[in-house]
């Protein structure tokens, strides 16, 4: 038995390059939007499979009745739909490591054309999911292939779960946290740059309808525009919002960031004719919040803050409703986890920055809820992930692979046969 060393791993992740680069454009073939994974379900089963066993997990509807499911878009059918779950086994006597990372991706944005038929152009790959999350899978798949290629035993078990509908709000991920996991620490492969994110905020993404007296733009006095209703609940959040990002300064690693939980009003809907006062208005969002909050606590200040706001009619006319609903996570910059990755990042050459997440993702279900230590990390920006511009360079992706690798031989504990 003996170390592997830095060297070795980048020759043998350097052998994979091409094989990297298939796997992600394949992967990036299948058009797996929320509820349309099952191709790639199937494809990413395959490929493991070369790599460690492969458990197809299958999802039913009765994850609709969870508290933490969430529902942006009504009525995704999970009868026959799967996620995975791969072992690598170990050895024994070593800690565990779970990964887990998304099969998942937005619609293709304005302007994105053939998002769905990736691009290499310099090294890069581009297409929708290259950063966000297909990139990140490949990466693991890599750093994987590279481990058996090098003949290493970990002492520990390796897990990783590939997962539906993140980007709906994590309700492949809650399917897998509800069925109970046990790890010793856990990656959530997201693009953050290489760096190691101890820190995520959470978030609420809201719906908030109105209603007014509808009438004709004639009888003046008698109506109540919902319209207008909607737009000062906008003003008012908006003034929530500076209250609750005051509230929530000096909060370690989000201090850097000028407004690390936005407020950001996506949709507004109102109206069927120019001449007539509506009757319903609806607007929908996402607010921010940092770990100084629950996101039960936020819901109830926004319901008190609209119904306070001032206005009479306001106060008894508006629903607010939640789709979907993610606490903050935290874990300890001290931590095993965090500083023996931002060690082999560094011995890898990449900066080991020790940073917070400005978005929301899963990975508070696995430290909140399961209580299992976690970081987000992964290679690619989230400057291009949901843009039409999406892409990720290959050798992030095989820094990645060689970083994961040295990792997990620490981590897991073991050596080269
Ligand atoms: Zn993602």
């Amino acid at each position: 038995m003996k170390q592997m060393t830095l060297p070795e791993i980048c020759a043998a992740v350097g052998t994979l390059r091409g094989i990297t680069e298939q796997f992600l454009c394949d992967l990036i073939r299948f058009p797996s939007l929320p509820g349309k994974e099952q191709q790639a379900v199937d494809f990413a089963a395959q490929r493991f499979a070369e790599v460690g066993e492969v458990e197809r997990v299958p999802l039913s509807n009765a994850l609709r009745e969870d508290e933490d499911y969430s529902d942006p878009v009504q009525g995704i059918e999970y009868e026959g739909r799967s996620n995975l779950r791969v072992r690598v086994a170990g050895t024994g006597g070593g800690r565990s490591l779970l990964f887990n990372t998304h099969l998942d991706v937005v619609p293709p944005s304005p302007g994105q054309d053939q998002a769905f038929e990736p691009r290499v152009s310099a090294d890069r790959v581009y297409g929708r999911g290259s950063c966000d999350a297909k990139g990140q899978v490949a990466a693991l798949f890599t750093a994987l292939l590279a481990a058996q290629r090098l003949g290493v035993r970990l002492n520990g078990d390796v897990l990783a779960h590939l997962v539906v509908e993140e980007e709906v709000g994590g309700n492949g991920t809650l399917a897998m946290v509800r069925r109970g996991e046990q790890a010793d620490g856990c990656i959530v492969m997201e693009p953050t740059e290489l760096r190691i994110l101890s820190s995520v905020r959470g978030a609420v993404w809201f719906r908030i309808t109105c209603t007014g007296r509808a009438g004709h733009s004639g009888s003046a006095g008698q109506t109540i525009s919902a319209l207008k209703m909607a737009i000062r609940t906008m003003d008012i959040l908006e003034q929530y919002h500076a209250r609750l990002l005051a509230a929530s300064r000096g909060i370690p690693l989000f201090d850097q960031f000028a407004n690390p939980m936005p407020i950001t009003f996506g949709k507004l809907a109102a109206g069927v004719w120019p001449a007539t006062t509506p009757a319903s208005a609806s607007v929908e969002g996402v607010l921010g919040l940092l770990p100084n909050k629950t996101h039960k606590a936020v819901a109830e200040e926004m319901r008190e803050a609209i119904r306070d706001g001032g206005d009479e009619w306001l106060r008894d006319h508006f629903k607010l409703e939640f789709m979907y609903r993610h606490d903050s996570h935290v874990l300890d910059p001290g931590h095993p986890l965090v500083k023996g990755l931002a060690e082999c990042c560094r011995e890898a050459g990449a900066s080991g920055e020790v940073s917070a997440m400005t978005a929301s993702c899963d990975s508070w279900f696995y430290n909140n809820q399961l209580r299992i230590p976690t970081v987000v990390f992964g290679p690619g920006s989230l400057s291009f992930a949901h843009s039409n511009e999406e892409q990720i360079g290959l050798d992030e992706i095989s820094e990645a692979a060689v970083i994961l690798v040295r990792f997990l031989a620490e981590w897991c504990g073991g050596a080269k046969r």
